[in-house]
């Protein structure tokens, strides 16, 4: 299968989309086409994650033999998980269930795609000939960038730079980035927001810096959810999510299930809509946004728009305006890259574009929007943990706000099973959680971490509580300006060794 742009007609291979990342013309590649549905309960019931994670990954990556993506599966989820079920889906009640994606090296949902990107890249870059170095660029709102470093560190021929706003992520983040180990990493904080960061480098793969590059040996890629090597790992666990669920008994065969997404880039939510088209029955596709709720607005007037205030909340992994992967599901809206280049062009002027109302009435069918405010945030963390004994980190604890909220509406079906999407480990935002608690916080977090553990009895996971002895090693900070100058002195450095 080939993969296309959403901008042009520009068609490239796997391989080349997974090398590239970005399209030349600044687009996202899609696949040509997708796979017609494949997925049946009965031949998938009794396979292992990195089975079923090699079989549905093969009718995407159809130029990879199927028994090459089984070695990568396997090694890209054996040891890595601290739970056998790599994804657990917990029944909370009759009425919903959390899918938890906290167990892998870093504590976040973004540890599913890259403990297995890596593998993919390394194969496609072994495809190609050349033999140049790789140096994967990355912007993130506090937890793409810890689960790439951890992904991609000490993976012969690749180098890893991660920027992330230096102001906007949780000291537990910021100490999972600044403490990292490895040879071929680096981390620099910026002045400026995730959305700054991210336009930066969608600039930098466009510019001359990225030829300069490859003649000196280097070639850019990313991480970030714009690469289809992340995005296509995550439509595994959404076919995972519904077997487990019939196995738990709370849906029957035949059954859908509705499904709660805390959204920022976009990426985690499209691979559920993916999943959807493949065949995994899923019923109302929710996505949840906090403050930052552009989002939420697109699905009820069907213009984006990021003409507004940014908010830093406590959900910092969502604080974005420019959610990028929201440029694929605009493609499937209209069919037409055309109408997504001229939409991109209209964003990037005038900071916001309205789609047709075919693709808004269409937009509707296919997903519901919902957002949630820091306060209904905090009451949903509380109220579930007295309710449930359940502790729900802020990101899924908008999810849920959302989905309590719609549910109360009636917008979702009733006696229907619905899952969260918990896309963090709690402890890593322990300033919040400490307050959903009502535990004072205390000045050093892994103070605040060992009083939540107290109280709550839930184990402090070893890859948060072994940084706090762990020395700083990158402490640097630039402007956003400045961005570019930090890439060519580390690919000058990389062309060095
Ligand atoms: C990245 C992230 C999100 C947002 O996911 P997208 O794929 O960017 O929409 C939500 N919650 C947490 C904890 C995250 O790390």
């Amino acid at each position: 299968m080939k993969y296309r742009s959403t901008r042009s007609n520009e068609t490239v291979t796997a391989e080349e989309a997974l090398l590239k990342g970005l399209a030349d013309d600044g687009g996202l590649y899609v696949p040509e086409f997708l796979p017609k549905p494949f997925l049946e309960a009965e031949a998938l019931k009794d396979m292992s994650y990195e089975e079923l994670a090699a079989f549905v990954l093969s009718h995407f990556l159809t130029d990879i033999p199927e028994d090459t993506l089984k070695e990568l599966t396997h090694s890209a989820y054996t040891g890595t998980f601290e739970t056998k079920d790599i994804v657990p889906v917990k029944p909370l009640s009759q009425a919903f269930s959390m899918a938890e994606m906290f167990h892998g090296r870093t504590c976040a949902f973004k540890d599913l795609a890259l403990s297995l990107f890596p593998y993919l890249l390394v194969y496609a870059k072994k495809q190609d000939k050349d033999g140049k170095e790789i140096l994967i660029l990355t912007a993130t709102s506090g937890d793409t960038g810890k689960a790439a470093l951890e992904g991609f560190r000490d993976v012969p021929g690749v180098h890893i730079m991660v920027f992330y706003p230096s102001h906007g992520v949780s000291p537990l983040q910021k100490d999972q980035m600044q403490k990292q180990l490895g040879d071929n990493v680096k981390v620099v904080g910026i002045e400026g927001n995730f959305d700054d960061a991210q336009g930066t480098l969608k600039q930098v793969f466009g510019s001359e810096l990225r030829k300069e590059s490859a003649e000196k040996g280097v070639l850019f890629s990313s991480a970030n959810s714009i690469n289809i090597g992340r995005l296509l790992p995550q439509v595994v666990y959404y076919v995972w999510i519904w077997l487990k669920l019939m196995e738990n008994g709370s849906i029957g065969a035949g059954e859908k299930f509705n499904v709660v997404v805390p959204t920022g880039n976009f990426g985690n939510i499209l691979a559920a809509w993916i999943a959807k088209q493949v065949g995994a029955p899923i019923g109302e596709l929710i996505c949840a946004s906090n403050e930052n709720k552009v989002l939420a607005d697109f699905f009820a007037t069907g213009t984006y728009d990021i003409n507004r205030p940014f908010h830093m909340t406590e959900a910092p992994s969502m604080d974005i305006l420019i959610s990028s992967n929201f440029e694929r599901f605009l493609y499937y809206l209209t069919g037409s890259a055309d109408a997504v280049a001229e939409a991109m062009d209209k964003l990037k002027k005038e900071g916001k574009y309205e789609v047709s109302k075919e693709a808004f009435q269409k937009a509707g069918l296919e997903m519901m929007g919902g957002w949630a405010s820091p306060e209904d945030m905090i009451h949903a963390m509380s109220g579930v943990y007295e309710t449930c004994d359940y502790l729900m980190d802020p990101h899924t604890a908008v999810a849920y706000a959302v989905y309590d909220h719609l549910r109360r509406e009636g917008k979702v079906p009733r006696h229907s099973h619905t899952v969260i999407i918990s896309t963090a480990h709690p402890y890593k935002f322990p300033g919040v959680v400490a307050k959903a608690l009502g535990l004072a916080e205390k000045e050093s977090p892994y103070d605040t971490l060992r009083e939540i553990e107290e109280s709550t009895g839930i184990a402090i996971p070893k890859q948060l509580g072994e940084l706090e002895t762990r020395p700083k090693r990158f402490t640097e900070t630039v402007d956003r300006k400045d961005m570019a100058d930090a890439i060519r002195a580390y690919v000058d450095e990389i062309a060095r060794r």
